[in-house]
């Protein structure tokens, strides 16, 4: 892009045509749309140029100009249609510091004039960087067929009642409002009595939107999966498209929150590890208000909602609130990181049952079925099992498990960053500790990657 465009102010500020002819006519009737003080230098002007001028209130210079001039000029046009006239006058534009246009001479000028759809205040500039005339006036008159004439005053109007149309909540109300006004009031208002009455339909319109039912908000509970973007749902995708809200926990990764709508409010909540988290009346609240206000909310939690994500809690809220939602189902994290070892989770003969567990509950470390587990063939996908890695390690070695029994420890599954512990039973506390994982781990007990089979026969064995 050789020439950038931009909307220049020019109210109020002097701009300089020089010429008499056809150019000067040409360029004096456009620069007419504009608020700028007009000067034209034009010895003894032609009869419709000067009729023209004269009417506009342009200040005419009976002269070519001088040195002097041209102090302050903003923009100058050289349009005599001769060569040597147009150097000369351009240079003296050049010297004053005004942009300078030579008509039909791309080198000679600063800067091109667009070809213009004029809907003020709705105005489109067509370039081609001088390359294809033709193509700029086809486009030009396609759109002027596209876009009805009333637009310029719909805008006009519209712009004026902004600061009114605030008296509204920001986000879908407020949209709902410009839309009603452009796409079916405005017009119809327009066609039928006029200009002048915009303002009253305008008022008339805002109060219904006022006095009208707030639109109703929804709450869609939605699993993000592991991490990987890839690994979010269809669905997902749709719903965060269309979010006016996204709540999301610590654990969503930055690469899926760009997947939102751009103009989407964002709230982080929830636990990072043991760190900081944000009271679950408090989630509550955030989502109930948000939805009250008429937002389309997406309530964003890592992996599937259901699992260890206090879904329930959420759901019950919403539910009391009155407030309309639905579940979105993600990928587990033990999914994840049973993929990224390539192990099934259950196999015929080995285990008919998978244990998805935490190691963590409210009161601290989470008691299970430990002789259940410890038999022969048992695997648990284990959810936040970092900390209690000892405490659980323990527990299954008194109840009769072999410290030979593999365990893997999956960190961030899924994600760029992700690695793999192998280890047993035994071990599993300190080689944890020797690790020192910063991410999210999901440990797999009973389970040991397909990779390293061949590496264990042993284990192999014992679990074959
Ligand atoms: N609802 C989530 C689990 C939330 S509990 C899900 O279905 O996956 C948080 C725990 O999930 C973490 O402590 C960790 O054990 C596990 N986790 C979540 N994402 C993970 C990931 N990408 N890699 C490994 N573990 C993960």
């Amino acid at each position: 892009m050789q020439h950038f465009p931009i909307f220049l102010d020019l109210a109020n500020r002097p701009v300089a045509i020089a010429g008499n002819g056809p150019f000067a006519l040409a360029k004096l009737r456009l620069l007419l749309k504009t608020e700028a003080r007009l000067h034209l230098f034009a010895a003894a002007p032609e009869a419709d140029l000067l009729a023209l001028a004269r009417l506009r209130g342009v200040t005419i210079h009976d002269r070519p100009a001088e040195a002097g001039d041209l102090a302050g000029t903003v923009l100058a046009y050289a349009a005599h249609g001769d060569d040597d006239a147009d150097a000369r006058f351009a240079a003296l534009a050049r010297a004053a510091g005004a942009l300078v246009n030579v008509v039909d001479n791309l080198e000679a000028s600063a800067f091109i004039t667009p070809a213009i759809v004029d809907r003020d205040p709705v105005t489109i500039a067509i370039g081609t960087e001088g390359a294809a005339p033709v193509l700029a006036r086809a486009l030009k008159s396609d759109l002027e067929k596209q876009l009805p004439q009333g637009l310029g005053p719909l805008a006009r109007a519209g712009k004026l009642f902004r600061p009114m149309a605030e008296a509204l909540p920001q986000g879908a109300p407020r949209r709902d409002f410009w839309a009603d006004y452009y796409f079916n009031t405005g017009p119809q208002v327009l066609a039928e009595v006029g200009e002048g009455l915009l303002d009253h339909a305008l008022r008339d319109l805002l109060d219904q939107h006022l006095k009208a039912e707030p639109p109703r908000g929804r709450v869609d509970l939605v699993g993000a999966g592991p991490g990987d973007p890839e690994l979010l749902t269809q669905r997902a995708r749709r719903l965060l498209d269309r979010a006016d809200v996204v709540i999301h926990d610590r654990l969503v990764p930055a690469a899926i929150l760009e997947l939102a709508r751009r103009e989407a409010t964002f709230v982080a909540v929830g636990k990072e590890g043991f760190g900081p988290s944000t009271p679950q009346d408090q989630i509550n609240a955030v989502m109930i208000d948000h939805a009250y206000s008429g937002a389309h909310v997406v309530r964003l939690k890592g992996g599937d909602a259901s699992i260890f994500g206090r879904l329930d809690e959420e759901t019950q809220a919403l539910t009391e609130a009155g407030v309309e939602w639905a579940v979105t189902p993600g990928i587990t994290a033990a999914s994840a990181a049973a993929a990224a070892i390539g192990r099934s989770l259950t196999q015929r003969g080995r285990n008919t049952d998978l244990r998805i567990l935490t190691a963590h509950d409210i009161d601290g470390f989470a008691d299970h079925d430990w002789r259940a587990l410890a038999r022969p063939g048992a695997v648990a996908a284990i959810y936040m099992g970092k900390r209690a890695a000892r405490f659980w390690q323990g527990r299954l070695l008194m109840h009769g498990a072999s410290g030979a029994t593999p365990v893997t420890c999956v960190e961030n599954a899924s994600r760029p960053d992700q690695r793999i512990l192998t280890t047993r039973l035994d071990r599993l506390a300190e080689d944890l500790a020797r690790a020192a994982p910063l991410g999210p781990v999901l440990t797999l007990f009973g389970l040991a990657p397909a990779k390293a089979a061949a590496t264990l026969p042993a284990l192999l064995e014992e679990f074959a």
